[in-house]
């Protein structure tokens, strides 16, 4: 004989059931018992119109007028019209006695946990016999049996204990007599002794197949659900969980326990003494393998088998010094919270001996506070003890594996991939038997936590990076591009899964859990909403992804000014914009601080140089110990541009006209001609061979005229350059007839720093820089002489996007 369980899901409506028929009748003649849940979503709503009903809210009636609607529809839908009414007037017969209970409690407004259960059983007995009169009309040899002929329970409601004797032997002595191959039985529910219905726990279907299975001595139990076995973690939270295809007992308990809902906890335990497999089935894949429940006969194996949680967990803390050396402090806590009914879901390992904390479900922090508190009374009025300190919104989450304990550095592992994504740890056990770590942590922490251990414990180093992208002008448009052609080879080489989850530009923004279409990432974002930094910030943080990085391809002051709320946050920064890094001395530090502590990178390769990898360069030279005597450079590739086509047979105003269309230029061109430019970048270079310098002691040698300097629109800027056409021919010449080219250099040695145009003979290394190149000469103490030079396309959408790539391969390989 076997036992089938169909859950919630696979039986939420018609097509379901018909689902549910095929399997059964695959069985051919096999003798089944067929243990069906409520109708998805039923035994919610009859705890919903109960508890209305006993707060005598007349809403009730609209929600027990939902479920008279969905089962009558389900019946029409089902049963042939001739014997519809039959069915029809039985159901019609159970709804009128539930609106009669309601009616009770409303009147009453008082619902006792015996009424509840009585309400509540309705959901799988309507389930049940609605079903079976299906099976029979298709002229399956089936019959409704009511389970709580068979179990026995006390009268605990709500979550009832079993009496295995009686239930085991009515359990036999029916199957042993009844000849029908289908028996189709509600789950969920049984009867005290005095045949009033009781209920075995949310979820407890699975337990009352198990329970049959156990007394029949069943040939396998079948669990058929919604996903198809159970997960190295909840699918519905971590997208990369897969099915873990054979598990044992100890193994599937440990992580039921710890949330793991596919199954009931105490569902194993009938089977697990008689040996009898459980198979996890996907009512609507019968064709996947499921995962296999037995002994376990693998001592090898991997380590972790998977990653659960159990949401709603409040940590209670006893503390005092009155508890140092005083014996049954202990045992008084614990019969306390036993006493209430309360279950402990986890007790911590106490770090000195005046201190218990435990993790109870938030449901019962209320009567576990004042029982304890007034368990306590003397010594908290003596002031021995503090009162009980509670800690709300917490969760659990827990590696399970029954091969964990033989294997050392696991709990190392699974700490400081939490701490490595800034998930902050609350309280660790573990079990005695080692099959388990649990650490304690913020409710809002759970998906990142999760996902993180999913991906140290089971996804063979791929590492997934979450971006958030504000600006897609020149540069951020190609970056999203080059990303979208690289995401194949990101993957397969560098093991990296890039996903672009949040898009902004200066009037709209859009976010896609699932990754924005690189293809098509421009209509998506036209179909954002409005933009909005702060929201776009507040998106970002709640979201709460591991390795999320925020990029910033914009030149704006607002956006550099928010780094530090995503540091904060544990969120990377990578920028091209170089205002945070040339502002205010301290906030360059503050930033950099906040990197390290919060463990998020913040990359600016891009500042200098667009692509070329000048500052990552000095950072090794820093990092290895060399020290940097004097930089030389000419970091301009806009000006570089200027000049290299600037002589006396064109005009300066018609050359930079040209460098601001072809995008060689910042939008606002006096940034770059004023040599503000250059001179961020060379603070930014000094700053980061450590030297603290702010951008009022770099001497700047203008060569623009004052008034040029100090028009405020292109128009104006580029009008006035007309004017003083003569003195920038003026400055051609001089260079010309020494044979020199001119330059805008930047410079710093002994501390000092400053920037200027300057006449470049032959023979210098910067004498043939070409378009718009840039080139840094870096004097160190291990190259006093020779410098180390960097030389390359110092400008362009395409290298820069290029530049931020790079920053962001770099936090994939942190
Ligand atoms: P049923 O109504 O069939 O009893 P449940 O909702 O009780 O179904 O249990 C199935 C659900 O359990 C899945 O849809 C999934 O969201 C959840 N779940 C949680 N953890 C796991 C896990 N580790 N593996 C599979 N499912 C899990
Ligand atoms: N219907 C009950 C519940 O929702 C029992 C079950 O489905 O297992 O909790
Ligand atoms: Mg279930």
């Amino acid at each position: 004989m076997k036992v089938l369980k169909f859950g919630g899901t696979s039986v939420a409506n018609p097509e379901n059931i018909n689902r549910v028929k095929a399997i059964v009748q695959k069985e051919n003649d096999k003798k089944i018992a067929l243990v069906v849940s409520a109708f998805g979503g039923i035994t919610d709503l009859l705890l919903q119109t109960s508890q209305l009903a006993s707060n005598q809210n007349l809403a009730y009636k609209e929600v027990l007028t939902e479920i008279e609607n969905k089962h009558i529809a389900v019946v029409k839908d089902l049963i042939p019209v001739q014997i519809q009414s039959t069915v029809l007037s039985k159901v019609k017969s159970d709804l009128n006695v539930l609106e009669t209970l309601l009616e009770g409690a409303f009147l009453i407004g008082e619902l006792t946990p015996k009424l509840s259960d009585k309400i509540v059983s309705y959901g799988e007995l309507l389930s049940s016999f609605i079903i079976s009169e299906f099976f029979k009309s298709e002229r399956l040899d089936a019959v409704f049996k009511d389970s709580r002929a068979l179990i026995t329970t006390d009268e605990t409601y709500g979550k009832a204990n079993v009496n295995f004797k009686v239930t085991n032997k009515n359990c036999q002595d029916y199957f042993k007599t009844n000849t029908y191959q289908i028996n189709i039985l509600p789950g969920f529910v049984a009867a005290s002794s005095n045949g009033d219905s009781t209920t075995l726990g949310r979820g407890g279907s699975d337990y009352t197949a198990a329970i049959i299975a156990a007394a029949v001595g069943a040939e396998i139990l079948e669990i058929w659900t919604d996903v198809s076995g159970m997960y190295t973690a909840n699918p519905k939270l971590v997208k990369q969980a897969k099915c873990v295809s054979h598990i044992s007992y100890e193994e599937a308990m440990e992580l039921s326990h710890f949330g793991a809902k596919v199954l009931y906890p105490p569902t194993i335990q009938p089977v697990l003494n008689k040996e009898i497999p459980i198979v996890i089935k996907n009512t609507f894949k019968p064709e996947d393998p499921g995962t296999l429940i037995t002994k376990n006969n693998n001592k090898q194996g991997k380590t972790v088998r998977g990653i659960s949680h159990v949401g709603n967990i409040s940590l209670l803390s006893l503390e005092g010094p009155g508890m140092i050396g005083i014996p049954g402090i202990s045992k008084r806590f614990f019969e306390t919270l036993s006493l209430e009914g309360i279950s402990v879901v986890l007790i911590t390992q106490a770090s000195s001996e005046h201190s218990i904390c435990v993790g109870i479900s938030d449901d019962d922090v209320d009567s576990a506070v004042n029982a304890l508190n007034e368990a306590f009374a003397y010594e908290i009025e003596s002031r021995k003890i503090k009162p009980i300190i509670v800690e709300k919104d917490l969760t659990i989450v827990a590696l399970v594996g029954d091969n964990m304990k033989s294997h050392q550095g696991l709990s190392g592992k699974m700490f400081s991939t939490l701490g490595k994504n800034n998930v902050n740890i609350r309280a660790i056990a573990q079990g005695a038997s080692e099959r388990n770590i649990s650490a304690v942590i913020k409710k809002t922490d759970v998906k990142k936590a999760l996902n993180s251990l999913h991906e140290e414990f089971f996804e063979e180093n791929i590492k997934q990076l979450n971006l958030f992208v504000m600006g897609v002008g020149n540069v951020g448009s190609k970056f999203l591009n080059q990303i979208g052609k690289q995401t194949k080879y990101l993957k397969e080489e560098l093991k990296l899964n890039v996903r672009v989850i949040g898009i902004s530009n200066s009037r709209t923004m859009t976010f896609n859990e699932n990754g924005i279409s690189l293809s098509d990432w421009e209509t998506e974002l036209a179909n954002g909403e409005k933009a909005d930094k702060e929201v776009f910030f507040n998106t970002v943080n709640a979201l709460n992804y591991r390795n999320s990085v925020f990029v910033d391809n914009t030149a704006s002051e607002a956006v550099a000014e928010s780094y530090t709320k995503y540091l904060k946050n544990s969120i990377s920064v990578v920028t091209c914009n170089k205002i945070a890094c040339s502002s205010d001395y301290e906030y360059y530090k503050e930033l950099k601080q906040l990197a390290k502590k919060y463990n998020a990178p913040f990359l600016f390769e891009t500042n200098v140089g667009a692509g070329l990898p000048i500052i990552d360069t000095l950072k090794h030279l820093i990092a290895s110990g060399d020290k940097i005597n004097k930089i030389q450079a000419v970091l301009s590739g806009s000006l570089n541009f200027v000049f290299n086509n600037f002589n006396d047979t064109v005009t300066f105003h018609d050359i930079v006209k040209q460098a601001q269309e072809e995008g060689y230029t910042e939008p606002d061109p006096t940034i770059d001609l004023s040599g503000i430019d250059v001179m961020r970048k060379i603070l930014i270079l000094t700053r980061e061979s450590g030297h603290q310098l702010d951008i009022q002691q770099i001497e700047n040698d203008a060569f623009l005229p004052k008034e040029s300097l100090e028009t405020n629109s292109n128009d104006s800027f580029f009008a006035s350059l007309k004017k003083h056409e003569s003195s920038f021919q003026e400055l051609y010449k001089n260079a010309n007839d020494v044979e020199s080219k001119l330059k805008y250099v930047a410079q710093f040695e002994n501390g000092k720093a400053k920037v200027g145009l300057q006449q470049i003979p032959k023979g210098h290394d910067f004498y043939n820089l070409e378009g718009s190149d840039n080139i840094v000469l870096f004097y160190t103490e291990r190259y006093p002489n020779q410098p180390m030079i960097i030389k390359g396309a110092g400008a362009g959408a395409e290298v820069t996007a290029s530049g931020i790539f790079a920053d962001i391969i770099r936090i994939g390989n942190f």
